[in-house]
């Protein structure tokens, strides 16, 4: 079909006599072999009839737990839900701040507000994440802890953060949703901090089918706290010992989940593929994501900063080409936080006009990216 005429050994832009469709993500499950899996694992839950908090939660959180190689894991309900019920583990609330990057989702500021302590930013570095070099003079004596966010699956500079919060005795609470399977110094995302915190929701590369999200961390103590937390705040399913919400995880999701974590390695393999393409193909032309020989990056998104990047999308959409700003409204600029002091973030302000995604997930096929990359480069004349 359409596909097969376009080939690699075609390299002129403008030479595409036709108009390829290139999706940003294409959530429904394509290969027969892991849907006959999935539906085998929703089978097996409908038999045994376990369906809250059944045996594949714990064989779940074993996993994650091995992974991170940490001592606990515990499943919940989102990754909003991990950082929310994390944070509140901590005992973090009223009056208390959480230093954090300006730059990611909204629900990593929401958690913060939402156990009543205030989001403080600090500006980003080079590779999108929070600049370590900025955050001993945004403490003062109410931080309580530092929430750094992997975005776009990069790496934050964790051994420079978890210094600083050694240093002043504060929590550190990573925000691993866009980095399960990215590895710093051979350590997994979600490994460095005190209480760390996953998303599986469908749009991340580690995905479940509906919402669902993991906490883990080596302290028994929190662990149990956690446990409650994500229990209506109780003990022994009707003793309430702390006002809490319903966090926890459908064994359905942790079923289907066990199934998507053999399928992960390859999807990240393949993604990891794609960006050596595109970064090699687009060096010059786009700033692309630099990684470092200490880091390995398992790419929830490919992100790249473009000069006249509203342009560059308007053109790629209508060549068929569907890419996404993550995240066109830094956290602290949205309506709910007009209320927090103005932070001076000036590389964040700049930088989030020149971010824009492009579809790099594990069903592009060669022939898709290279019309994409071909269409970036027609764009800017190259
Ligand atoms: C997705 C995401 C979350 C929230 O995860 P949900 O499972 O959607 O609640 C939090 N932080 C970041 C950085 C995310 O990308």
């Amino acid at each position: 079909m359409e596909r097969s005429i376009v080939g690699l050994s075609q390299q002129k832009p403008f030479a595409y006599s036709v108009k390829m469709n290139v999706r940003f993500l294409d959530l429904s499950v394509q290969d027969s072999q892991m849907k006959q899996e999935l539906l085998q694992a929703v089978d097996k839950v409908l038999s045994h009839g376990q369906i809250m908090l059944g045996p594949e939660v714990k064989e779940f959180e074993n996993k994650i737990a091995e992974m991170a190689k940490k001592k606990y894991a515990l499943g919940v309900n989102s990754g909003t839900d991990a950082l929310f019920l994390a944070l509140r583990g901590l005992g973090i609330g009223l009056g208390d701040e959480v230093i954090t990057t300006p730059l990611s989702w909204i629900s990593t500021f929401n958690a913060i507000a939402m156990c009543g302590a205030t989001p403080v930013c600090v500006d980003i570095c080079d590779n999108l994440t929070i600049d370590p070099d900025l955050i001993e003079e945004a403490i003062t004596p109410r931080t309580k802890a530092i929430l750094p966010v992997h975005f776009s699956s990069q790496m934050c500079k964790m051994d420079q953060i978890m210094s600083i919060a050694h240093k002043h005795q504060m929590y550190v609470i990573e925000d691993a949703a866009q980095a399960f399977g990215s590895y710093l110094n051979g350590k997994m995302a979600g490994s460095f901090g005190t209480v760390n915190c996953y998303s599986m929701n469908p749009m991340k590369v580690f995905s479940a089918y509906g919402e669902t999200g993991a906490i883990v961390t080596d302290d028994e103590q929190l662990y149990q706290k956690l446990n409650m937390l994500r229990y209506a705040g109780t003990i022994k399913k009707e003793e309430c010992q702390i006002p809490s919400l319903n966090g926890k995880i459908d064994t359905i999701q942790a079923a289907m989940l066990l199934v998507s974590l053999k399928y992960l390695p390859d999807k990240i393999r393949r993604r990891r593929e794609l960006a050596k393409i595109y970064s090699e193909a687009l060096k010059g032309i786009v700033i692309c994501p630099n990684e470092k020989n200490t880091t390995k990056v398992s790419y929830y998104t490919y992100t790249i900063l473009a000069e006249n990047r509203d342009d560059l999308k308007h053109y790629l959409e209508e060549k068929g080409i569907e890419t996404k700003i993550q995240h066109p409204i830094l956290m602290p600029d949205q309506k709910a936080y007009q209320h927090l002091p103005k932070y001076l973030i000036p590389k964040a302000e700049s930088l989030k006009k020149k971010i824009l995604c492009i579809p790099a997930n594990e069903k592009i096929t060669l022939d898709e990216s290279q019309y994409v990359i071909d269409s970036i480069k027609a764009f800017y004349g190259k």
